[in-house]
């Protein structure tokens, strides 16, 4: 059995519904981006078209309510989504986890109008959306954060936002600024449509994987947002940037556990097949055993993934602490895994047609990006010792 779907534990198995989710992404992934990931990450082209097409498939708002045409499915369910997407291309799938979260923010937090206005049309993917919380001088520290809302009938924002995935490309923009005081409690949350007067972005980065989408400063000077744009009230915030991060963590561990059974499997294909003096490379016990780590380690993890999912669906009070424990352990073995499928492959592995290498350096973004592991440990000693 594949070894992806082999995620049977007495504790996770999965139910038909969730075999028929999973097995529909899979299949996306294998007819669409599959055959495209590397020519995408070698032009550095973002495939608006392609991701589009999942908004029928009900990817555009996984965790979104059915009234605004959203799919209305779980954490976990999201989980296996993500984690299948990833099999073909982590950095497609990441971007439908990021568009997902700003869905679900807006889902969550918004008022009824405010999610009739954006939600359809972000369910579909006939909009897509970014997410808006570093800055130049504030990534880790986010709620040192300085772009600045002032109130007068409209908003009026001015500041810089660093390394937005998406940016320029997305038609939505949720973004954390500041509206009151110093600290988290002066943050609040805006919708910014990309036509927004003021609104411009930055050069796309030169950055090491992730080619396929753009990462790009989001420039706000004097950017007019309705006031109608306010996600919830001033000062709420950094808690809603917070609360999407819980479910984007996951979905980033997912795209690591995805990008790495694809390396795994990889390897065990190439070693299978690669001679050296006199053997199959596979015969040599030192291969056998790494290979042995590598599917035990990413087992562990697929598991402890698929539990951390589950306390979020149940709302369970340690989720939060799951989900960056999950984060932290899922993403540093998912980009071993990857790396040591890459020495695996000897020089072969170096070489952009063997897509093992573009594995590595999509993965390695994962141990930094939605909050850094030094950050996930923050949070977990945090809960630990109690403050
Ligand atoms: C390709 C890419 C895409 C991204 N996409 C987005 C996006 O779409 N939206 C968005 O808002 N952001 C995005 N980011 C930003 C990302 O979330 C930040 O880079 C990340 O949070 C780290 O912030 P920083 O780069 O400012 O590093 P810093 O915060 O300056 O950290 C530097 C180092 O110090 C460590 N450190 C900091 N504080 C502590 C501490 N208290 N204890 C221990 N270690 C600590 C960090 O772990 C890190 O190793 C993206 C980044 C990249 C590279």
């Amino acid at each position: 059995m594949d070894a992806a779907v082999d995620a049977s534990t007495s504790q996770f198995e999965l139910n038909e519904d969730q075999r028929a989710i999973q097995e529909m992404a899979e299949a996306f992934a294998a007819d669409r981006v599959a055959p495209n990931a590397l020519d995408w990450d070698r032009n550095k082209h973002f495939p608006a078209d392609v991701i589009r097409e999942t908004g029928p498939l009900g990817l555009g708002g996984i965790y979104i309510s059915d009234d605004v045409g959203g799919s209305a499915l779980g954490r976990l369910d999201a989980v296996l989504i993500f984690e299948a997407l990833s099999r073909a291309d982590p950095a497609f799938s990441s971007f439908i986890s990021i568009h997902n979260m700003v869905a679900s923010m807006i889902d969550r937090f918004g008022s009824n109008e405010q999610r009739q206005r954006f939600l359809p049309k972000l369910t579909s993917m006939e909009w897509l959306a970014s997410y808006c919380l570093t800055e130049p001088g504030s990534g880790s520290d986010a709620a040192a954060l300085k772009t600045r809302a002032v109130k007068g009938g409209d908003y009026v924002l001015n500041g810089v936002k660093q390394f937005i995935s998406g940016a320029g490309d997305s038609d939505i923009y949720i973004v954390m600024a500041r509206t009151g005081t110093d600290g988290p409690k002066g943050i609040s949350t805006f919708v910014v449509p990309k036509d927004a007067p003021g609104l411009s972005f930055g050069a796309n980065e030169h950055k090491m994987g992730w080619h396929m989408q753009s990462t790009r400063q989001v420039i706000f000077e004097d950017c007019k947002v309705p006031a109608q744009n306010l996600l919830s009230a001033e000062g709420a915030g950094f808690g809603i940037a917070m609360a999407g991060l819980d479910g984007g963590r996951l979905n980033i561990a997912a795209c690591s556990l995805g990008g790495a059974q694809s390396a795994l499997d990889k390897a065990l294909a190439y070693t299978a097949e690669r001679k050296a003096f006199g053997s199959k490379i596979n015969q040599f016990q030192a291969l056998q055993f790494k290979l042995a780590d590598m599917e035990t380690e990413l087992q562990a993890a697929r598991i402890f993934l698929y539990a951390a999912a589950s306390k979020l669906d149940r709302n369970a009070p340690d989720a939060s602490k799951w989900s960056a424990m999950a984060k932290r352990f899922v993403t540093d073995i998912g980009f071993n895994v990857a790396n040591d499928a890459l020495q695996l492959h000897g020089g072969y592995g170096y070489l952009h047609d063997y897509g093992i290498e573009k594995l590595v350096r999509d993965l390695r973004v994962h141990q930094i990006l939605e909050g850094t592991n030094e950050i996930m440990r923050v949070i977990i000693a945090r809960a630990l010792i109690g403050r």
